[in-house]
């Protein structure tokens, strides 16, 4: 892997960073008026002392964490990375061990400071908006995926510190932030992936009112904790009745000691996550926030961050591949040159680079919107607020959330997808090398699969992003308005406005069908065509923020973004349309031989 500083050696990473990104819009949110540093002033409370009195000030933080982050990641972590997934992770006597390379890496990260990237100052923690954790998550993912996994679950902490109350966020909340426990979230079980509504595993209250769980969940990242450091699993287990479906599902935290670690699974990829079964046997546990609101509240409250991990995650897998395979090609020469000269080779890059700009486009702009939202409603690490009693009143949450929800599975779609066209694409510009594990590639290969099918499959996240097309791009809906505002807040090029227009013809086709079932046959398409149109509409709004000449190439990326966008929106439009009208006519057929 290129040794580099992954945050300082990305010229786009920079742009966003120092140009691109509003940061006192985000801080503004964050910082509440700069209340904690007010606080420290007048008590000294010691978790209190870092705390920014202005924009720059929270910058300088966050510019000195990605620094260190990217130098860990660039110039220590991706140079293991290729000797850990050949050791992989051994597991006897229901104890999971990790190489030694990726111990002593963790411990790295966390002697720099890093771990408290997901907690609140007042817990211990950095207070930092989801945009940073974002950059974090790419550099991560971009030097390991695994250990991307490992240090990256800490963010699972988010929903106790959002959603429980004050005692326990303070019991529980400093131990992420000081190291001493690692997180895990569990929902899947054997037979309940997708169907999260139904799953069984059982909570009870025994005699003395402790509740305990009964019960067995699949695939749980990191269920085992982490070394020497235990971990803390949110657990969504039913206290309704067995047909209860989501209402009856409820938050718990139990500890990875009061559990038992049935095995570890043997994977294609991500080969030092430990992927466990856990088997819940009259296992303590606590209550997190109201009995019924684990999966329709707090899940689903916490699922734009979860999405958002992924797609900064997927981010980072994509910029490997691309990074690794310019290096290669301007290595390896074939008739007498290097091979990034010959034409079927640079389109493969340039493809590989306008894809990563856009997954990065539209993973920055979603945690922009997290951001916007987030910190009214939940008021992170500050229980007693206005803000928090009655968030859904404030305009600014409600419009926020509305639009995020479509984005952040917009974008982990797209970038989990991407990420997979890109390392497949990273393998072909390799030739037959990026077939053997010589190279980096082919584990990059491996490693993006997972991404299309954690934190909800790509065919979930359609699901959950179809309804910006079906209601949000009506006349006046919240889709339409924030994708007008945006147009009208910079110069679209002719071909941007006739994406637009394609893809507002793909809205009304769609919205024409009225069979259900061939409406969801054809979400994949519409949703397609939306991140489409929405990735060349960032592109072009970002390059219009640059200084002439990374404008002037930018736009240039952004055009042949467009041409393949228009190909693929008018091939969409006509299965749209085709699929609609077959399914029209065997209806017509239907009714008549009925008659
Ligand atoms: C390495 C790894 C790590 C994981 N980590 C965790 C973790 O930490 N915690 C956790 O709780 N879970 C975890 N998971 C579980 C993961 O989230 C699930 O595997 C995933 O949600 C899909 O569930 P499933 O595997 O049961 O597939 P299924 O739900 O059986 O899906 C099979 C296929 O049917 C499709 N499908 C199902 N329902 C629908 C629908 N309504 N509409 C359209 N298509 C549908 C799916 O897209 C997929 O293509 C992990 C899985 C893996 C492999």
């Amino acid at each position: 892997m290129i040794k580099n500083n992954y945050f300082t050696d990305n010229e786009d990473i920079q742009d966003y960073f120092q140009t691109l990104i509003d940061w006192d819009e985000i801080v503004c949110e964050v910082e509440h008026d700069f209340r904690d540093y007010k606080e420290y002033s007048q008590t000294k409370q010691e978790e209190l002392e870092f705390a920014p009195s202005n924009t720059q000030e929270a910058l300088e933080a966050y510019k000195a964490f990605l620094d260190s982050a990217g130098e860990i990641c660039g110039c220590d972590i991706s140079q293991k990375s290729s000797i850990m997934d050949k050791k992989g992770l051994s597991f006897k006597d229901g104890k999971v061990s990790f190489p030694q390379e990726m111990i002593e890496l963790y411990q790295k990260l966390e002697d720099a400071g890093l771990h408290g990237f997901a907690t609140a100052r007042h817990f211990g923690g950095l207070t930092f908006p989801r945009t940073m954790i974002s950059f974090f998550y790419e550099l991560m993912g971009r030097a390991d995926s695994s250990l991307c996994l490992a240090f990256g679950a800490l963010g699972i902490i988010e929903t106790v510190d959002c959603f429980s109350d004050e005692e326990q966020a303070a019991k529980w909340v400093p131990k992420i932030a000081d190291g001493s426990y690692s997180a895990a979230m569990a929902l899947t079980e054997p037979n309940y992936g997708s169907d999260l509504p139904n799953i069984q595993t059982k909570a009870e209250k025994d005699e003395k009112g402790q509740w305990r769980i009964n019960g067995s969940k699949r695939f749980i990242t990191g269920g085992c904790g982490f070394e020497n450091r235990p971990a803390l699993i949110l657990t969504l287990a039913r206290t309704g009745d067995p047909s209860s479906g989501a209402k009856g599902l409820s938050f718990f935290l139990v500890q990875s000691t009061d559990l038992e670690i049935a095995g570890i699974e043997k994977k294609m990829g991500i080969s030092c996550s430990a992927t466990c079964e856990l088997v819940y046997n009259n296992s303590p546990a606590e209550l997190i926030g109201k009995e019924g609101f684990g999966l329709i509240r707090y899940a689903m409250g916490m699922m734009n961050g979860a999405r958002l991990a992924v797609s900064a995650q997927s981010t980072g897998i994509a910029q490997a591949a691309y990074s690794e395979s310019c290096k290669y090609a301007s290595e390896r020469e074939q008739f007498g040159v290097p091979i990034r000269d010959i034409p079927a080779v640079k389109k493969l890059l340039d493809r590989m680079e306008r894809e990563t700009l856009v997954i990065r486009a539209l993973t920055m702009e979603a945690s922009r919107q997290v951001d916007l939202y987030s910190w009214r409603k939940f008021d992170h690490g500050n229980k007693n607020t206005d803000a928090e009693k009655n968030p859904k009143h404030d305009p600014q949450v409600r419009k926020w959330e509305k639009i995020a929800s479509f984005f952040t599975p917009l974008a982990k779609y797209y970038g989990s997808e991407l990420c997979n066209q890109i390392a497949f694409d990273a393998i072909q510009v390799h030739g037959g090398s990026g077939f053997t594990e010589e190279y980096d590639v082919a584990r990059i290969y491996r490693d993006a699969r997972i991404t299309n099918l954690y934190e909800g499959t790509t065919q979930l996240q359609i699901v959950a992003a179809i309804g910006g097309i079906s209601s949000g791009m009506s006349a006046k809906g919240y889709l339409r308005t924030y994708l007008e505002d945006e147009m009208a807040s910079f110069a679209p090029s002719a071909e941007l406005t006739e994406i637009y227009g394609l893809f507002c013809k793909i809205c009304e086709a769609f919205k024409e069908i009225l069979d259900a079932k061939t409406k969801n046959y054809v979400a994949f398409e519409a949703v397609e065509s939306a991140a489409r149109f929405i990735g060349g509409m960032l592109l072009e709004k970002t390059a219009s923020k640059l200084s002439s000449e990374k404008r002037e190439n930018r736009l240039r990326v952004a055009q042949a973004f467009h041409l393949d966008s228009k190909a693929k929106i008018t091939a969409n439009k006509i299965q749209i349309q085709g699929i609609a009208m077959k399914s029209e006519r065997s209806s017509q057929n239907t009714v008549v031989a009925a008659s």
